[in-house]
């Protein structure tokens, strides 16, 4: 039998971005390119296990775990037939509507409705409004979750007093235990499908303090209904899906991330692509319009849907004027004329790299041998591993460093991981850092802002740790001595040897037109090995980690330029395959570097190396693999380097 077409949470969320989706979804013939493995989601989220602790929150309620619609619904209302009682994940149906709540307690006619979320809050004024009352756009897609929610149980149950909540990680509360976040793991069931298990060691003591935090945001729901359009919103979506009727939306610049657009080789399998068939229906295009560049592939550029809507779609239709590509009065090309850069290469037909050599070339003037090229793996955790400790604090856990030497010579020099169950890696961490770059003066690079913020967090941890430790002022004045402060320091401060931004380089000084607007390294390593002569001659040997090639501590005889098609292989496909168990797709969501959005696939076996039963094997075999995606992230760096200098020397 068919499954009921009811507006459940996602399909209110995915029709609220945007209604024609609602279409689109769960049909097997439109290809999804969102994760569709939840779990994995929650993992590299970092929150699987505050679903766990808000239950442990609120004690001796009753799950309902199945997911056959009427089935739970019916389990639910045996079970608010009782005057008191707490569920969690209860079925509760309204018309065409349903929703599973994450914890609901009922008290005779009171229900307190409470969506956990994987997010942290506290720390600042008011995260949730902006100071002139109206919600942060952040929080919009959690407020309307739980306004639709209370919007259903309010029907379903309409002489209930209803107070809703969301329950969040604060930020402002401390650990009570150590160990805590060891006692939440990953397991699997006889039918293989994946859980938490809560360990029996369990304690009053663990719960003692809450790390989680009850917000009430009626008030907030209640200015979100105030117009009335919202109960107008919920119904029309409600309609449209339940008689599968397509609702037809603007096209515009959020196009760009719908993910109901697939490559044309997924085309040729026989799936539909639902993007173009929005597009093909907005704008009378054929295929053949698809295979222009238009304006949702302009980097960084806020005036797509104004463009789209006065149908200047395509590249060939733009102008400079819509650019206005002006300098900024920095060094480089400013973020506008890079635009532009971008539309004129494709309109002229030129596919050669842009490359400021004067500009580069006074910077590089600048730098110190040896170059050192680091790069960081980093996640936050919801549950902290230590008394103390807050929710979602940071933690690094892995980095990798190259060196290039002022002969030209490169060296894969050093290394750190620590994955161990249980163990705050960070001041190690550090220590190691320092150990390894303390010894000369040479110029830093990272390849974004990250590793600035990531160092500024541990001299944080560092200053606020009530614990002895020795070296506690040593450690803080190397962190200065190589960053800035953030914002959010109370100190101020810029180090001399502070770290140069390779990610900052390449906006300014180079752009590659094979890159197509991205300046993600994993855009730009290929584009650069395809355009530059001197990597292809010198990476297409199997120089790296061969005696009297390049030192690697991690790959031995490796060639990494190999061509197919006329076109390099992207190195990052030539390196084994992170997770055996998760699909192509989903491995490709991970790994997909969104250019501030860190190593997902990293933080996400770091997650699966702690909280998951593994073997030995297993989880050797994991961090090898972490060990050379790390690798080929400063190797990336390096090349990028090499390419530049020897362009800039002809
Ligand atoms: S292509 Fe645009 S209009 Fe169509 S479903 Fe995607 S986001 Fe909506």
């Amino acid at each position: 039998m068919d499954k009921p077409r009811y507006l459940t949470k996602s399909r209110f969320k995915l029709g609220m971005e945007c209604p024609t989706k609602l279409f689109y979804t769960k049909k097997k013939e439109y290809l999804d390119s969102k994760m569709d493995d939840s779990f994995l989601a929650a993992l590299a989220e970092g929150g699987f296990q505050v679903g766990e602790l808000a239950k442990l929150y609120h004690p001796g309620g009753h799950d309902i775990t199945t997911l056959d619609y009427e089935e739970a619904e019916n389990q639910t209302n045996d079970l608010l037939a009782q005057e008191k009682v707490t569920i969690y994940e209860p079925a509760i149906k309204f018309e065409n509507l349903f929703i599973r709540v994450d914890v609901l307690v009922k008290n005779k006619d009171h229900f307190e409705l409470i969506e956990v979320k994987a997010k942290s809050y506290g720390g600042e004024d008011d995260p949730i409004l902006n100071k002139n009352g109206t919600v942060k756009a952040g929080w919009k897609p959690y407020l309307f979750d739980i306004a639709f929610q209370r919007y259903v149980l309010r029907g379903a149950h309409p002489n209930a007093r209803i107070d809703s909540y969301l329950m969040l990680a604060d930020k402002n509360s401390s650990c009570p235990v150590d160990g805590l976040n060891q006692k939440f793991r990953i397991v699997r069931d006889e039918s293989n499908q994946k859980g938490i298990k809560v360990s029996n060691t369990l304690t009053e003591e663990d719960l003692a303090s809450e790390i989680l935090i009850k917000v009430p945001v009626d008030e907030i729901i209640d200015q979100i209904m105030e117009d009335g359009t919202f109960e107008e919103q919920i119904k029309y979506l409600a309609e449209a899906y339940e008689k599968d009727n397509k609702l037809i939306s603007p096209i515009g610049g959020h196009c760009a991330k719908c993910e109901f657009n697939c490559s044309a080789e997924d085309e040729e399998q026989g799936f539909k692509n639902g993007f173009k068939e929005c597009w093909k229906q907005s704008l009378g295009w054929s295929d053949e319009d698809f295979e222009e560049s238009n304006v949702l592939e302009v980097w960084s550029f806020g005036r797509k849907s104004q463009l789209i809507a006065e149908d200047r779609i395509k590249f060939s239709d733009l102008v400079e004027a819509d650019f206005e590509p002006v300098t900024d009065g920095k060094p480089g090309i400013s973020a506008k004329e890079r635009k532009w850069l971008q539309v004129e290469k494709v309109q002229t037909n030129d596919e050669t790299p842009f490359l400021d050599k004067d500009g580069l070339k006074l910077e590089m003037d600048k730098w110190t041998f040896p170059l050192h090229f680091i790069d960081f793996e980093t996640s936050m955790v919801a549950i902290p591993f230590n008394k103390g400790r807050r929710p979602y604090e940071a933690i690094a856990f892995q980095f990798s460093h190259h060196i290039v030497n002022e002969d030209g010579s490169v060296e894969h020099v050093g290394e750190y991981l620590n994955t161990t169950p249980g163990e705050f890696p960070n001041y190690e961490f550090l220590r190691e850092f320092k150990r390894q770059l303390e010894h000369d003066e040479g110029t830093i690079f990272r390849y974004s802002p990250h590793e600035n913020t990531f160092l500024n967090h541990i001299y944080r941890q560092l200053r606020e740790d009530p614990s002895e430790i020795d070296d506690r002022d040593g450690l803080c004045d190397f962190i200065k001595t190589i960053t800035t402060s953030s914002s959010s320091m109370a100190e101020t401060w810029e180090g001399d040897r502070n770290m140069v931004d390779l990610w900052h380089l390449v906006k300014r000084y180079y752009y590659d037109p094979a890159t197509r607007g991205s300046n993600s390294i994993k855009a730009v390593l290929p584009a650069i090995l395809n355009s530059s002569d001197f990597l292809k001659e010198k990476y297409s040997k199997p120089i790296y980690g061969s005696e009297g090639g390049i030192k690697s501590l991690n790959f031995i005889k490796q060639t990494w330029l190999e061509e197919k098609d006329g076109n390099v292989v992207d190195p990052y496909k030539k390196l084994p395959k992170m997770f055996q168990d998760v699909s192509d797709k989903n491995l490709d969501l991970l790994t997909d570097d969104d250019e501030l959005a860190n190593g997902g696939a990293a933080l996400t076996a770091y997650g699966r190396m702690q909280f998951s039963e593994m073997s030995e094997t297993e989880r050797n075999e994991l961090a090898n693999a972490l060990l050379r995606y790390c690798e080929l992230d400063t190797l990336a760096m390096v090349m990028i380097y090499e390419a530049w200098r020897e362009w800039i020397k002809r």
